[in-house]
Formats: C-alpha cells, structure tokens, sequence
C-alpha cells in the first residue's frame, strides 16, 4: 500500500474546521484515512489543543510499523510531529488513541463527548508508544451505536458483518440448508430424537447426513464467491437446548467424543478441509459447550463459546456455573488457536434491573485473555434505560480494548466525567450494591426478576440506602439539567425494581405504588426508554398492565384464599409454591421465577374447593406466553362446577389460538355467563370448581425446542 501522510495541524482546525487537507495531496479513496481525519475535525476542532501536528502512516514502513497486531497502532513523536502509524482501522484507533489518551477527549456516549481545555499529557519528543488490543476482534450491543456512527469508532468496536460472510455469524443452520426447501422431502436430514425426524427451521442437522455436507459445501463456496472481503463464515446450530442428533451414527460419535460436541465438530472439520484458506466458525453452545474428548478442530475452525448458563456475581472461577464453564473454556483453549468467547452482561428479561457485575465483567475478560481468547462478543444489551447503559457500555468496550485495565478507575473516571458532582454518590450506589452480590446468596443470572433480589441485593434496607444516594446526586446536579438528566436516567431500575417487588406484596399501598407508576411512566418518556426486555416489550405496555393486573380495585374473589387440589400435578419445583400460588392474590411478572405455577410436557387439571356453595358467575385463569423460555399458550381450557365435588356440570370451555410472538404476555381465559361458550345463561351455584388444560405438550416445528417438552404456567384463579 502506497504511504500517505497528511499533515494536520491541530491549531488551524480549531480556526477552520473543514479546511482540512483542501490544499495537500490525500487519497480519500482510502475509507480509513478520511475516517481518521473526519474524527480529527469533529472531536479535536473545538478543542484549545496546542499546536502541534498529526501525520498519518497507513503504510507501516518503518516507525515499527512492521509487525503491527490487528488494530493496533504506534505513536511516535519527533520533534513538533507526532506520527501515527497503524493498518486500516489501526490507524482509526491510533488516532483515537492519541486524542483519548494525550489529549485529555473523553467520549461517553451519543453525541456526548468531552474536550479538555487543558491537555493533561502529551507524547515526549522521541518517545513511541506501541498498543495492540488484547482480542482482535471487539463486539457489544448498545443503542448508542445505533444512533451515532462515532460511538463505534471511538470504543473501536467491530460488527458481525465486518468478519463474517453474507453477516453468517450465528445460529446460521436454517439459513444454509433451509427447513421449508429440504425437510418436507429430506427429513434425514434433520435431527432425530424422541424416536423421529425433526425437520423445521429451528431443528438441528444430522452430522452424519453426507447430503447435508454436499449441499452445505456447494452452499458455502458461493456465498465465499460471492463475498470475498471476508474469510470466515459460521455453521452453527439453531438456537435451543438438546435438539442435537441421536441416529445411530451421531450417537456413535457422541459416544466416542464423550458429548455433543464430538459429531458437530466432525462435520466441521470436514467443511474446513475443502475451504484451507477460508475459516469456518461454529458454536460451542448449551449442548455442545464442552470440548470433544477425541476430535480436535483444524487450525481453520473457530470455536465460539458461550458462557450462558454462568452466574455473575462472581467471577466464572469462583462459582459453580462459572466452573462448568471454566471446563469448556480449559478444554477448547487446549485445542483450539482461534477462540471466540461469547459473554452476557445484563438481565434479559427486565434490562431495567440492577446487574452488579462490573467487576465479574473484568475478572471474567482477564481469564478470557488468559485462556488466549481471540474474539470476544461482550452481550450487554445497554438499551436506553437499562441498568448503567453507557457506564456498562464504556465498560465493556475499553477492557476489550485492554483487559489488565484497573475496572475501579475506568468506573471512576466515567462517574465524574459524566455525571460531575453526582460521581461520589453513584460510586458509593455501584459499590455499596456489589458488596451485597458478593456478601449474599444472590444468584445473579441473565433472565431474572427483581424479585429474586428483593432478600438479597434489593432488600429493604439497602433499597433504601440506594434512594438516599440517588436523592444526593440529584442534589448534587440540580443545577446543571444535562447531568440531572444522565442521574434520573440511571436511577429508573432503583424505580422499576421498587415497583416489581411492591406488587409481590398482597397489601401493597396502592396509593404509593400508582405514585411510583406514574413517575416510572413519565421518566420513561422523557428518557425515550423504548424497551423493557429481550422480548421488545415497552414501557407503555408495562405501565398498562401494572394499572390492570396490580392496582386495579380488587373485586371479590370468591377463590382468594382457598385450597386447591391437583388432579395433574406440576412439576415437582413448584409443588411447594403451587399449595397457595392460584390463590393468594398475587399476580406473577413477566418472568416465570416467580408466583406462576408451571406444567411441562402435560396437560394441568385442579379443583378448586370454595369451602361453601355460591353463586358463580365468571371463572378465570391467568396464563403466561414467553416462547423463549418455552412457555405456550395451551391448546384449550375447560372449567366446569360442582356442588359435591363428584357431579360435574361443564361451566366454559375454549381452543385457545397458537400464539408467535415472541412478545411476553399474560393472557387471562375468562368464561362468563351469558358469554358464547359458556353453558349457562345466569349464575350457577357450586362450591367446587374444576379446571382442566390441555397443554402442547411438545415444542412445534417453528420453536426453537422443537420435538422437546413444552411448558404452559398459570397464575391466579378469579371466580366471581
Ligand atoms: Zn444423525
């Protein structure tokens, strides 16, 4: 590559911004260099930087530029220049460097960046500073790279697409062999358990299928041709658990590799011996975490494991999930030179919930360093509103960018760069709350509910010390409404887990809770917090659902408080809860952990005794869709009465729709007098109440547990 320099003088950028490079020879062909001089005029051309001058080299002669790593970089100063040399987005990140780290630029978040009037250092005459990122590759997820194309440069992060063909990277076996072309003719292709084929979009392959790797093959070198900027593509199984392939010749496999893992990798290496100069990604993933006892990848295999499962309050070393995990990562470190480590760092299921895991966050990428880890994907979610997003998000990017990095200053220089005087009180906030994840029995895990927290890291007393920190930072910026604003925001999963925890309690001040509601509710807006999950519910819908469901004047219940009697037991882990689960006036949230009573793999029935005769005019039951914890809707419900508990006569009964959407919802089954479907005209006298389900009992074709139990959960039962 031809040399280019472009000398910049800092100085006469701050006067003209936009006359940059006018009069000099430059190749703005090169996307790199005009990307590095754009960062240069927008971060750097307000500032009261002194002069001085910035030449680029993106041809790494000389100025040891030779044996540069993957987006590193060299500065070296001589004289009134300073040099930067540095390969592609090196040279990005070289420039980035030098403004971040030797002209006092902080950049926090959309927009939101910080120019120090006085530069704290610069680089000494003659002195060169050589960097290279600790793993090549750098991904997270955060809404401010949506919205602003420097965030990303600036925390030199990476997207999927960069390194992977057609933007394959993940969970890719529909997309190359897809189930509605080939499973309805070719079922052997598909996995088989449960004494069957599976052929569906979220199924698993069969390995051992030579067709499979025909086709796969074929498949591939097209989409190589057809992209030949990048070198990797991902054959990786479908999302879900224990769908893999039991055939005669995969259990084989199975058996001499000692796991799932064994017939994959098999297939892969097979696909990685016709592509020598391509590399092929798969995933060690749920069933195929743990390494094959016998087969080894090719050097052309990258392995990309994921720590899903582990517990956050500690680092992976020093809890049992995490330990799980530390087999897996040993094993594949062993074998494997081309790792890709895939961690979680926030709650999926309620983003706006306190996640004390900065810490783990660093313990876990220095042992992810240790294990020689090239390529990591730190899975923080950040969305707007969700617990510390920009601190999280800062976080995450600058240990990727150089995991030895001390996470207690890097959290300290964030505070009071971006929240000013409110930094002391936050810091205590984050530390205080660490301390109880680790002096606690909390288990934090990635899909939770504030109120698995409300005995541990959310229990009342720290509750209230947090809010009492919360209130000194909003003091502390009331004054300055830019920082009074990043306060409020930060606080929103204090107030959203205050309300959570507020509604498990059957005598809530409601009056106080509609308080809380409607302020959640206004800040939400204010911030423009669009997303409360994973699973795309928002803040409106929540909002709604807690004046339904929680606050709304509670109408006697003829079933409150009343025994209930299992004909179809649910499963054993929620006998205990389910002796007063349907009728203790509680309703559950949005994830299953607590108050909801689940079935797996059945249909449910119970009979419900209201002690005395009455008259009964509705009866309802409240059920729970969340396809991603593999929870359906059941195929129907029948509720019928009696007055001994021996005669039975059918009240209501309904086939309940199937239901997609992978959006959490609660569906209340209602039957009503008077009401189609319901036997009866006027109220009906009874003092037992039968309620029977039929469940789906399996996952369907389209559902990523296909073939395996499926879960239906019900919470209260209303009768009137
Ligand atoms: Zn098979």
């Amino acid at each position: 590559m031809k040399r280019i320099a472009v000398i910049l003088i800092l100085a006469v950028m701050a006067a003209r911004p936009g006359a940059i490079g006018q009069n000099r020879q430059s190749n703005d062909s090169d996307k790199y260099v005009a990307t590095a001089k754009s960062i240069l005029q927008k971060v750097a051309g307000s500032t009261g930087v002194k002069p001085g001058a910035v030449e680029l080299n993106n041809s790494c002669i000389g100025l040891g530029g030779e044996d540069i790593a993957e987006d590193g970089y060299v500065l070296v100063r001589k004289g009134k220049k300073t040099i930067v040399t540095g390969k592609e987005k090196g040279l990005v990140y070289g420039i980035i460097g030098l403004l971040k780290d030797y002209f006092g630029v902080d950049y926090w978040g959309e927009g939101e960046y910080f120019v120090a009037k006085t530069p704290t250092k610069g680089l000494k005459n003659g002195e060169t500073v050589r960097v290279a990122p600790t793993f090549r590759y750098r991904q997270t997820q955060n809404y401010m790279m949506k919205t602003d194309t420097l965030y990303k440069w600036w925390y030199r992060l990476e997207g999927p697409s960069e390194e992977f063909v057609d933007n394959l990277w993940v969970h890719t076996c529909n997309h190359l062999l897809p189930a509605d072309k080939y499973g309805k003719e070719h079922p052997e292709y598909y996995a088989f358990y449960g004494g069957q084929r599976h052929p569906g979009s979220a199924s698993q392959w069969c390995m051992s299928n030579p067709e499979v790797l025909e086709i796969v093959c074929s498949r591939l070198d097209s989409l190589f041709k057809a992209n030949p900027l990048q070198q990797t593509i991902s054959i990786s199984q479908n999302d879900g658990s224990d769908t893999y392939c039991r055939c005669p010749l995969c259990q084989a496999a199975i058996d001499e590799d000692d796991g799932p893992s064994g017939p994959i990798l098999r297939f892969i290496n097979k696909v990685a011996e016709r592509f020598p100069d391509k590399t092929i990604s798969t995933l060690a993933y749920l069933f195929s975490v743990q390494p094959p006892k016998v087969t080894k990848p090719l050097p052309n295999v990258s392995i990309m494991l994921c720590d899903i499962d582990c517990r956050r309050q500690t680092a992976l070393t020093e809890n049992p999930t995490g330990q799980d995990f530390m087999r897996a990562l040993d094993g594949w470190s062993k074998i494997c030179n081309n790792l890709f480590v895939w961690d979680y760092g926030i709650n999926f299921d309620n983003y706006l919930s306190p996640f004390p895991n900065f810490s783990t966050m660093a313990y876990n990428m220095r042992i992810f360093k240790e294990h020689n880890v090239k390529m990591h994907f730190s899975q923080i979610a950040s969305e707007r509103g969700g617990d510390m997003a920009e601190l999280r998000s800062y976080l995450a990017a600058n240990l990727m960018w150089d995991a030895d990095a001390d996470a207690d200053s890097l959290v300290r220089h964030f505070l009071h760069g971006y929240y000013g005087a409110a930094a002391e009180p936050l810091y205590r906030y984050l530390r205080v709350m660490e301390g109880a994840a680790v002096g606690t029995d909390v288990d934090l895990f990635i899909y939770d509910s504030p109120v698995s927290y409300k005995n541990n890291i959310l229990r009342p007393e720290l509750l209230r010390r947090y809010n009492e920190y919360f209130d000194d930072a909003e003091a502390r910026v009331a004054h300055d409404p830019v920082r009074l604003a990043r306060v409020r925001r930060s606080r929103l999963p204090l107030q959203y887990s205050a309300l959570e925890i507020a509604r498990t309690n059957p005598d809530m001040d409601r009056a106080e809770a509609e308080k809380a509601l409607n302020l959640l509710e206004a800040r939400c807006k204010e911030f423009n917090v669009t997303m409360l999950n994973e699973r795309h519910n928002s803040p409106q819908e929540y909002v709604q659902l807690y004046r339904q469901r929680y606050l709304a004047p509670q109408t006697a219940n003829l079933a409150r408080g009343k025994k209930v009697t299992y004909l179809i037991d649910p499963r054993p882990k929620y006998l205990e809860l389910s002796k007063t689960a349907l009728t203790d006036g509680v309703y559950g949230g949005t994830t299953y952990v607590e108050n909801w009573v689940g079935w797996e793999g059945t249909d449910g029935a119970f009979i419900l005794d209201l002690e005395d005769a009455a008259e009964v005019s509705s009866i309802s039951c409240d059920f729970l869709h969340q396809i991603g914890a593999w929870i359906l809707l059941p195929e129907a419900v029948s509720y019928s009465t009696s007055l001994d508990g021996a005669v039975w006569t059918p009240f209501y009964s309904i086939e309940l729709p199937e239901k997609r959407t992978g959006k959490v919802e609660f569906i209340p089954v209602e039957g009503r007098v008077g009401q189609e479907r319901c036997t009866s005209a006027s109220p009906v006298r009874a003092r037992y109440i039968k309620v029977e389900v039929r469940g789906t009992k399996t996952c369907p074709t389209w559902h990523y547990g296909v073939g395996n139990p499926s879960w239906f959960f019900i919470d209260e039962v209303l009768v009137k």
